[in-house]
């Protein structure tokens, strides 16, 4: 059983004196997010630094008060404490290059993603703390819900315990930005992965595929698009659905359905045979996710994503997905409804 920790379990008293520094500041997601949670949980504001590029997000953080720089290297010699909260695929080069040369030995590196350490795409010294404090919620909701009093999920673990007080420190800082408010969970990086990983290459994959056939099938028994469009999804019917598994249980939801439904779902479900899903499942996860192979993959591409048109590959996989029988049964349904 994983432990679960709370706002008892962790000390404040452990950020005394420490200079945190965030790098990236992105208004709406993380940066923005943790500083603000940290600030208002008493961490004094002078102890506090942005470093951001100068841009719009670096004036709202002047804005909102937080002092700003933009020399990483600079910000690097004072930082006790570094949160990156860069996006992932730009970490390695900014992390390695303008900030580890400069970091003290004793400094904390903090990540809200297990990638890049799991894959050990970041420099760090022998001598440094490195933990994982990772909420599962997109930025804006780990501000709002901390101004509402309430916490979030988070994920908490000690990847390297350079200074032998790295559980401390990780414990006071998930406290800080509120995540133990309702229990940040004990995990790792691997398990942060395997999860996140596995369910953008496996579990997504497979219900965009399932959505597609699905379409295909339905149409040519001869439904309409404007039936199949709001029947599959345009109803936010699946939303509503997994909100109250979220609510009520993943099986226990299924009650607010009718007879009908409930024994067709639950009696569907049963009958399947899962041994090929299964195998599917796991040769994603070992030999594509726990392998390495899409990291791998993925850093042959990751440069082409700046770029425009059909050089950019995620531009020619959109370009693929809507050319199904689902993508332009919905491109010709919202054009008709006058829907962007
Ligand atoms: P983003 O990935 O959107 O990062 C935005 C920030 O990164 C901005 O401050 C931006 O600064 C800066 N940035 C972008 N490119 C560069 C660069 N080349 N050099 C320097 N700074 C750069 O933030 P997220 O909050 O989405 O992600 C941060 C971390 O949090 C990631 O590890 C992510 O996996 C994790 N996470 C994200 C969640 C989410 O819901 N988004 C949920 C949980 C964890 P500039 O103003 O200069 O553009």
């Amino acid at each position: 059983m994983a432990k679960i920790y709370y706002d008892a379990d962790a000390d404040l008293a452990n950020l005394a004196d420490k200079t945190v520094v965030f790098l990236g500041y992105f208004f709406g997601n993380q940066g923005a997010a943790q500083a603000q949670n940290l600030r208002d949980s008493g961490i004094p504001n002078e102890k506090i630094l942005i470093a951001n590029r100068e841009d719009g997000y670096a004036a709202d953080a002047k804005a909102k008060g937080f002092n700003v720089i933009s020399d990483f290297g600079k910000a690097a010699e004072v930082t006790d404490i570094l949160f990156l909260l860069i996006p992932d695929q730009v970490q390695p080069r900014v992390f390695n290059k303008e900030f580890a040369p400069n970091l003290k030995d004793t400094a904390a590196i903090v990540v809200a993603s297990g990638y890049n350490v799991f894959f050990k795409l970041l420099d760090f010294k022998p001598t440094q703390d490195v933990v994982m404090v990772a909420p599962r919620m997109i930025g804006s909701s780990v501000r709002s819900l901390y101004e509402k009093g309430k916490g979030f999920p988070c994920f908490v673990s000690v990847e390297q315990d350079g200074t032998g007080r790295a559980l401390p420190l990780a414990l006071a800082l998930s406290r800080a930005i509120g995540a133990t408010k309702t229990g940040a969970i004990e995990s790792s990086v691997r398990e942060e992965t395997a999860m996140d990983l596995f369910a953008e290459q496996a579990l997504w994959p497979n219900i965009i595929k399932l959505f597609t056939e699905a379409y295909s099938v339905l149409k040519e028994a001869g439904c309409s698009d404007e039936a199949l469009v709001y029947e599959m999804w345009m109803s936010k019917e699946p939303a509503e659905i997994f909100e109250a598994a979220s609510d009520e249980g993943f099986i226990k939801q299924l009650k607010h359905h009718s007879s009908v439904s409930q024994y067709g779902q639950l009696n569907g479900a049963l009958k399947l045979d899962g041994t090929a899903i299964r195998a599917h499942f796991k040769d994603i996860l070992y030999n594509q996710v726990l392998s390495g192979k899409f990291q791998r993959e993925f850093s042959q591409i990751e440069d082409d994503l700046e770029k425009e048109g059909d050089a950019n590959p995620l531009n020619q996989l959109y370009s693929k997905s809507e050319e199904t029988e689902l993508g332009q049964g919905e491109k010709r349904v919202r054009a008709r409804l006058g829907l962007p």
